[in-house]
């Protein structure tokens, strides 16, 4: 366990003995009492043990024979030592000695060298006390910074859940409708005003309502889930891709030409035609999409005027016999 460590510096040996009689019938075994007649020692001693885990509690200053003169001593230790209480014989500090220590360290307090004409052992119970007290202020204002550190993370992490949550479908794990939005939006303006190619697929699972009658509808979320994590591999990572609701999901591709948009949709329809939900050992289902596509143009104000016109094609889709992929005929006219 760390000690107390209380250094006396004083070149009378009778002094010294003087000091350390009084103290030692007053602290336990918990403190150690140092008598040095030299500040270079008392200075290397006091080093030795805070190296080894143990705290200076209190110093007394008196005369010494080392030529380092008694403020030297107390900055340097103060360095290392910032809690320690200094107590210094008055007729050791001159003026510009204390001066230099309250300028850099601190003084505790001043006592006459016929230190038994004071209340000794009282300055001494009152030194150990105020930096008991001090360490665990010090003690309990670590714990709270701890505290405090550890809360804030936690308040970090709930955010960062609610922000997923808020975000993403629960069902389907992508971007829910408002996120989706709020993401396509931004990305919309900038290719408009930046005359940028941009292509907004909107896509639909074929005769849904016949995958829930025929095997419940668990089997159809779990369907629902399966596209879309098969979609969201297809696109590329710079797609915004997400569940507008129901089994209708919208992908908007930035940097995509028409011919561009249509393969990606082609893509994504085979991938789907050739994917399959395993109900049980006998029992796998077997699902279509159709798909719209539309390509930003210079009028279109807002994600909803093309997601508009991408509707519209998916319609021409289903209107073709499904697991299809449709252009818009505006777009297509356009371009041609
Ligand atoms: P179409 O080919 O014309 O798109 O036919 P459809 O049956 O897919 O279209 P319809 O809009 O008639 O049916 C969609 C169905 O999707 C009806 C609804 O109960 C079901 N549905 C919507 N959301 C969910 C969901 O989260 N889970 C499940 N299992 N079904 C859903
Ligand atoms: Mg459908
Ligand atoms: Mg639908």
């Amino acid at each position: 366990m760390a000690k107390y460590i209380i250094a006396c510096i004083e070149s009378d040996v009778e002094i010294l003995d003087g000091l350390y009689n009084k103290i030692s019938r007053i602290v336990d075994s918990d403190y150690v009492i140092e008598s040095y007649i030299n500040a270079e020692q008392a200075l290397i001693g006091c080093y030795n043990y805070i190296i080894s885990g143990n705290e200076i509690l209190i110093t007394i200053l008196g005369n010494d024979t080392s030529s380092m003169p008694c403020s030297n001593f107390v900055i340097e230790l103060h360095k290392n030592s910032p809690n320690t209480k200094n107590i210094i014989f008055n007729d050791v500090a001159k003026v510009e000695c204390l001066e230099k220590i309250i300028n850099n360290a601190s003084v505790y307090q001043l006592i006459p060298r016929r230190f038994d004409r004071v209340d000794f052992e009282l300055i001494i119970l009152e030194a150990i006390k105020q930096n008991a007290q001090e360490r665990r202020l010090k003690d309990y204002q670590k714990v709270l910074e701890n505290a405090v550190e550890k809360r804030t993370k936690e308040l970090n992490d709930i955010n960062i859940k609610l922000e997923v949550l808020a975000t993403t479908d629960s069902l389907s794990g992508v971007k829910n409708r408002r996120s989706f939005y709020e993401s396509s939006a931004p990305m919309i303006r900038y290719n408009r005003r930046e005359n940028k190619k941009l292509a907004v697929l909107m896509i639909d699972i074929d005769k849904f309502k016949m995958i829930n009658d025929l095997y419940g509808h668990s089997v159809g979320d779990d369907v629902i889930k399966l596209m879309a994590k098969k979609i969201e591999s297809t696109l590329r990572t710079s797609d915004i891709f997400g569940r507008l609701g129901g089994e209708e999901f919208a992908a908007v591709l930035p940097n995509t030409s028409e011919r561009g948009a249509l393969k990606a949709a082609e893509n994504i329809r085979q991938e789907i035609e050739n994917l399959e939900y395993t109900v049980n050992e006998k029992e796998k289902v077997k699902f279509t999409i159709s798909i719209g596509v539309a390509l930003l143009n210079s009028n279109d104000l807002d994600l909803d005027a093309i997601l508009h016109r991408a509707d519209l094609a998916l319609y021409e889709s289903k209107r073709n016999g499904r697991n299809k992929v449709s252009l818009s005929e505006c777009d297509s006219t356009k371009e041609k």
